[in-house]
């Protein structure tokens, strides 16, 4: 066991002693009739890694079912129009890994005839799929060695040797990925990859480690110094910066006028309110036809923490007329009785269905 932040001189344990114990606890405890692992093709994998990114497995589930019955092969998803996409994904969050997610789709059809590859360069080439990705792909998919090192894998290794240092950065990572593949088995490497998935979701969590079921009670530091909490170090803090907007909630008989957002950048492709900018066109023509010239009234004001930024969104009221000019613009009306399949953003999605009873 040792602290000092170099592979070379971490004592690992024997590597098939910790593998072994930690397959028999899998055969005991491990989750074994999640919905992508039947059968465990390399789509269902992906498509179900993909969601599982910063999300629970409970969340995951009725999303990944819902995309596997619209889109039940590779082929489906990448003929599916990114919209639609979006649409399924709403309330995912991440919106990036969804349009990433399409355009893997089409590049798997495109440049591999519709089949996954089986390598992790490979794998780890295609759009939205990192090294851990790539390892869990091939693991699962094809029970081949290919190590991961997700955030719950981490937690784990970084307790059982006391692995200072915040994982996000490259010198914690290069260690944690040496100990990961110290301890990857060469056999039953698709049982392995989802027991270690499973240990750190259910017993190596981070505020209640499970320490005396866990079938790394023996040789885990963190346990014997009584440091759990300590390991994995935190994200060093930043201060995160407070964006200012205005948000206009433009309605017109019972609908909502939305406007579709560049496909790059915050909320890309997703259906939200017009800003400023936009709805100085719709004023405009009110004015002209001599109707709505007032603001609007505020409605409410709007908070979302983003990663890197809070947007404080102020969102302004105002029943107007033209309806037939949005047909031009990438505009389109919402009735949230009867919503259009398109994608929204989390927040927008909950506000609209909120303030549906009291405006319309
Ligand atoms: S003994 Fe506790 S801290 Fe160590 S790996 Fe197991 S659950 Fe995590």
């Amino acid at each position: 066991m040792t602290t000092d932040l170099n592979s070379d001189s971490l004592q690992r344990h024997p590597a098939s002693d910790v593998s072994d114990a930690i397959l028999a606890w899998f055969d005991q405890h491990g989750r074994k009739n999640l919905p992508w692992q039947h059968p465990k093709t390399a789509y269902r994998v992906w498509l179900s890694e993909v969601m599982l990114q910063q999300t629970q497995v409970a969340t995951v589930i009725p999303y990944f079912e819902r995309f596997i019955e619209r889109f039940p092969d590779v082929q489906s998803l990448a003929q599916a129009e990114v919209d639609e996409v979006l649409h399924l994904w709403t309330g995912l969050g991440y919106y990036a890994r969804a349009r990433n997610l399409h355009k893997c789709a089409q590049v798997v059809c495109e440049q591999h005839q519709g089949k996954f590859p089986v390598t992790v360069d490979e794998l780890a080439a295609l759009p939205g799929i990192g090294r851990s990705t790539a390892g869990a792909v091939l693991s699962i998919s094809q029970n081949r060695y290919a190590p991961i090192l997700d955030g719950n894998v981490k937690r784990f290794l970084a307790r059982l040797h006391c692995v200072p240092g915040w994982p996000g950065s490259t010198s914690v990572q290069k260690v944690l990925w040496t100990l990961a593949e110290h301890y990857t088995p060469r056999e039953r490497c698709a049982d392995y990859t989802q027991a270690v998935m499973d240990l750190g979701a259910t017993l190596c969590t981070r505020r209640n480690p499970l320490c005396d079921e866990c079938p790394l009670y023996t040789w885990c530091a963190a346990r014997v110094t009584a440091s759990q909490h300590s390991f994995p170090a935190s994200k060093p803090k930043k201060e995160r910066p407070v964006r200012h907007a205005n948000l206009y909630l433009l309605t017109h008989q019972g609908r909502i006028l939305l406007e579709q957002r560049p496909p790059t950048g915050l909320w890309g492709g997703l259906w939200s309110l017009p800003d400023q900018e936009s709805v100085a066109f719709f004023c405009t023509l009110s004015e002209r036809s001599g109707r709505d010239d007032e603001q609007g009234v505020l409605y409410q004001t709007l908070t979302h923490q983003f990663s890197h930024f809070t947007l404080q969104a102020k969102i302004f009221h105002k029943e107007i007329s033209l309806p037939d000019q949005v047909a031009e613009k990438n505009w389109c009306w919402y009735h949230p009785e009867q919503p259009e399949e398109i994608g929204l953003p989390g927040p927008i999605h909950k506000l609209l269905h909120k303030m549906s009873s009291s405006l319309l």
